[in-house]
């Protein structure tokens, strides 16, 4: 796991360079926008820690530039600006998070480990075996103990949310803003009927069963 902070205030920048790797994580520190982005663009990092006011390019234009490269790793942004302006642009360019500035270290460690996992389980994998099942998320194929398994487009999709996220209960909800792109005070009985039609293939004729109903929280895709 390795971090680029860009940071021009010294005392910030060294205090974020120390505490992070007092966590065991690797850093590198970039003094102004510039730097910053040239770092960002040759490493390979893993979450970039990003202040907002910085000599040279701003951070709302190393993220442009970045983004626009095709770069894709978490953004946390530094802001002594909580301008809900700020916020909503630096939302719109693909920030991931916000951190305002002063903010305690702690606050920073979650929610960096917290981006940093996001980022790792990410769309990256191309394919997933959980016991015997198999999923091919490039070719979009499924099987079962070998056995070729047919899934429409939106069985497909609800299966790879929780694939992609597997021991994670994930609620009716978000499977429904996910995969249905509805919001969630929608009639959510859509998603209990795509879940019975997917277990019928995935789960029916097989053992063990691996997509789990957690009364009153939604469903979870799991080896029990
Ligand atoms: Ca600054």
């Amino acid at each position: 796991m390795k971090i680029l902070i860009v940071e021009d205030e010294p005392k910030t920048g060294d205090y974020l360079r120390q505490g992070l790797s007092e966590a065991g994580l690797n850093t590198d520190l970039a003094r102004d926008g510039n730097d910053g982005l040239h770092l960002a663009l040759a490493g390979d990092y893993d979450l970039i820690i990003l202040d907002v006011m910085l000599p040279g390019l701003n951070g709302w234009q190393v993220l442009e530039a970045l983004r626009r490269a095709g770069h894709g790793m978490p953004v946390l942004f530094l802001t002594a600006r909580d301008q809900v302006d700020d916020r909503v642009k630096g939302l719109e360019l693909g920030a991931d998070d916000y951190l305002v500035k002063p903010f305690a270290f702690a606050e920073l460690l979650a929610r960096v480990r917290t981006l940093l996992r996001r980022g790792r389980a990410a769309p990256e994998a191309t394919s997933l075996q959980l016991a015997d099942l198999e999923i091919d998320f490039l070719r979009r194929r499924v099987s079962r103990a070998g056995q070729r398994i047919d899934l429409t487009a939106k069985e497909f999709a609800l299966l790879e949310l929780f694939a992609r996220r597997p021991g994670e209960v994930l609620p009716r909800t978000l499977i429904a803003a996910q995969v249905w792109d509805m919001n969630f005070d929608s009639d959510t009985n859509v998603v209990e009927v795509a879940v019975r039609r997917l277990r019928a293939k995935v789960d029916d004729s097989f053992e063990p069963k691996l997509i789990r109903t957690v009364r009153g929280m939604g469903y979870v895709l799991e080896v029990p």
